[in-house]
């Protein structure tokens, strides 16, 4: 018998995102425009889709794989964040990162075999994405911010993590910006140029892996084992998928299915003259996360460039409005001016949103969710380390293999059921304006 899944919502321009139009124009995009045939297909070509299908090719190499992706590669959500492969606790829902030890210590023992695998693919193919092992910043601006550092400290320590302190002066000589009170230097996250990697990881892909772009799948009709993915103008037959959409599957079927996709925003300012780096000194290139999770994250980019995110807002309909993203530049242009005024005229050139999909009790879909279709969606915040494990972990659990990692993202909780909308879109809403108005001082 014939069933189908289908899908209700695509990725939209969102604004315009800065990393990407930093970057060279890409090659010409190939779409899906006739019948084909694969042995598996994965759809989503973010970092989990990215790392799924190469993880494939590796396991597999006779196989022949598909990856669709929507949009182009690296101008998505994926390649749209702040470009932090964050290795340590970072619970977002959280007053400061941490949860259980043992869910802590597990969130580590997954995030770093993501980055390391991210890590050796850039090095092995000299993939120019900026990646970078500096470490980050946590930093505070008052007593409030000091105490969920000194609370996220402990939650290291018992989880044998190093760290290190910085006073007002010492997080000031590395952001010129005397805006901070201190800051806990934590060493073991990366950073990259998000778009870049994107890419890189697409082009670098085994060439068993076929990259189709601007192919946004509508459904999936099972006709017995078979699935026919279809198209605007083609289909695609194969036995096997592997779901990579992250929030875009929180609404398959039309049926909501506790997965929350809220928007994050970001801006990047146009690239400093050489007068403005003088007056702001510091270091050429720094990374820093707010003390509380609801605050503003900023990297200074060696292009000369700073990147500032804050702001979020549940939006089912997986698309923000114009007075989204106005009203997102204006927190983004506040946050910046406090933090740097000796830069005054330096505008924010592009701004942006994307999708986090988050669940209220930290649960993701791992798995196969049916008959040779498997899926990994949820990043909870954190999906470039996260995304970077679950993908390279689904596509080992699809060609059957096991280990402790695999069985601890079978073992996660699945994502919480909400109540019916509207009910769940105003309490959504109201908890993130309660947490973002606590945060105060920290946007
Ligand atoms: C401003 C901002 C800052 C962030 N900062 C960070 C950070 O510093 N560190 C971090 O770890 N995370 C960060 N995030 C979150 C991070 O970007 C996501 O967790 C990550 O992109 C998830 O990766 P993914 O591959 O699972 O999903 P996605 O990146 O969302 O990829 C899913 C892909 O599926 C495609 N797709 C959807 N539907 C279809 C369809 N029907 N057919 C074909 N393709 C489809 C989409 O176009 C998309 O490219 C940030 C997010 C934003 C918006």
């Amino acid at each position: 018998m014939a069933s189908k899944l289908e899908f209700m919502r695509f990725p939209a321009p969102d604004g315009v995102n800065g990393w990407w139009e930093s970057l060279p124009p890409p090659a010409p995009a190939e779409a899906v425009s006739s019948e084909r045939r694969y042995d598996w297909v994965v759809i989503g070509g973010g970092i989990t889709g990215l790392c799924a299908a190469r993880r494939l090719a590796e396991l597999a190499p006779e196989a022949s794989i598909a990856l669709v992706e929507a949009d182009r590669i690296g101008r998505t959500t994926a390649g749209r964040n702040s470009g932090f492969f964050v290795d340590l606790p970072h619970d977002i829902s959280s007053e400061s990162y941490s949860r259980s030890v043992e869910a802590d210590k597990a969130d580590v023992r997954l995030q770093r075999h993501g980055i390391d695998y991210v890590r050796s693919v850039v090095r092995q193919h000299g993939i120019e994405c900026d990646w970078r092992d500096d470490g980050k910043f946590h930093a505070s601006v008052n007593k409030k911010g000091q105490a969920a550092l000194a609370q996220f400290a402990e939650g290291l320590t018992r989880i044998g993590e190093a760290f290190d302190w910085l006073d007002e002066a010492a997080i000031a000589k590395v952001t010129g910006t005397g805006f901070y009170c201190g800051a806990l230097f934590t060493p073991g996250c990366s950073t990259v140029q998000p778009a870049a990697l994107m890419r890189g990881l697409a082009s670098t892909l085994p060439s068993s892996v076929k990259v189709f772009e601007l192919s946004a799948v509508k459904g999936i009709e099972h006709r017995g084992d078979t699935k026919v993915l279809s198209f605007a103008s083609g289909k695609i037959t194969t036995k096997r998928v592997i779901l990579c959409t992250n929030a875009y599957a929180a609404t398959f079927g039309g049926h909501p299915n506790g997965l929350l996709p809220v928007y994050t925003f970001a801006s990047m300012t146009r690239v400093m003259n050489p007068d403005e780096v003088m007056k702001l000194g510091g270091a050429r290139s720094w990374a820093l996360i707010p003390a509380d999770p609801m605050g503003t994250t900023v990297r200074r980019l060696i292009t000369g460039r700073i990147c500032v995110r804050n702001h979020f807002a549940f939006r089912p309909s997986l698309e923000v409005s114009e007075a989204d993203l106005a009203k997102a530049k204006s927190l983004h242009q506040r946050s910046f001016d406090r933090r740097f005024p000796m830069l005054k005229n330096v505008e924010l050139e592009y701004t942006w949103g994307g999708p986090l999909c988050l669940s209220t009790n930290n649960g993701a879909l791992f798995g196969q969710r049916g008959d040779g279709v498997f899926e990994a969606v949820g990043c909870n915040g954190l999906g470039l380390s996260r995304g970077s494990a679950s993908g390279k972990l689904i596509a080992e659990y699809a060609l059957g293999q096991s280990s402790d990692l695999v069985r601890q993202l079978l073992n996660q909780p699945h994502p919480r059921s909400l109540p019916v909308r509207p009910i769940a879109d105003v309490a959504v809403s109201a908890a993130i304006w309660v947490k973002e108005f606590t945060a105060g001082a920290e946007l």
